[in-house]
C-alpha cells in the first residue's frame, strides 16, 4: 500500500484524536501495521501524544488537611469551694483540686460533695460536662467514669 494524501490526512486526523497506532493501523486497513503508522507519523512530525491515561495521572490539588483540633483543656472553673487542705479532707467533701499540687497554697473544694460522687454540686457539673438542662445529675452516670484527670492529680498529691 501507499501513503495517499486521503490516508496520511485519515492518520493525522486519528492520530489528533488520541487514536492509538493499532487503531490507526487498522482504520487504514489495506495490511498497514502498527508500527509503519508510528514510523509515518514520526516522519510527518507529529507531536507524540501524551496518551490519554497519563493525562489523567495529574491529580487535582488536595484539599488542605484539617488541621487536628487541640486536645480537649482540663474543664475549668471560678468555683473554688472553701479551700480545704488535703489533711483536713473528708468524706463526704468535695475533692475538686484548686490550683496545682506541687503548689505550696494548693487545696480543695470541700464543700458538701454530691452523694455517690466526689465533688459537690458544682464541680460535678464541672468535671463530667453534664448539662442541667438536659439531664439530671445521677451518679449512676459517672460510674464507668474512672480516669479523669483530677483523680490523677489527687493520687499523685497522695504520693508525694
Ligand atoms: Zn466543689
Amino acid at each position: 500500500m501507499s501513503w495517499t494524501e486521503e490516508r496520511v490526512n485519515l492518520l493525522k486526523q486519528l492520530w489528533g484524536e488520541g487514536k492509538t497506532a493499532a487503531e490507526i493501523a487498522k482504520a487504514l486497513g489495506d495490511g498497514v501495521t502498527r508500527n509503519a503508522v508510528i514510523g509515518k507519523a514520526h516522519r510527518l512530525k507529529l507531536s507524540s501524544r501524551v496518551s490519554p491515561i497519563q493525562q489523567n495521572t495529574k491529580k487535582p490539588k488536595a484539599p488542605e488537611a484539617p488541621k487536628p483540633k487541640k486536645p480537649q483543656q482540663v474543664r475549668k472553673t471560678d468555683f473554688k469551694g472553701r479551700g480545704i487542705k488535703m489533711s483536713e479532707l473528708e468524706a463526704g467533701m468535695c475533692r475538686w483540686p484548686n490550683g496545682d499540687p506541687k503548689d505550696e497554697d494548693f487545696n480543695f473544694c470541700g464543700c458538701k460533695a454530691v452523694a455517690g460522687l466526689p465533688y459537690c454540686e458544682e464541680h460535678a457539673r464541672v468535671a463530667y460536662q453534664v448539662s442541667s438542662r438536659a439531664r439530671t445529675l445521677n451518679a449512676s452516670d459517672f460510674s464507668e467514669d474512672s480516669g479523669s484527670p483530677v483523680e490523677f492529680e489527687i493520687k499523685t498529691a497522695a504520693s508525694g
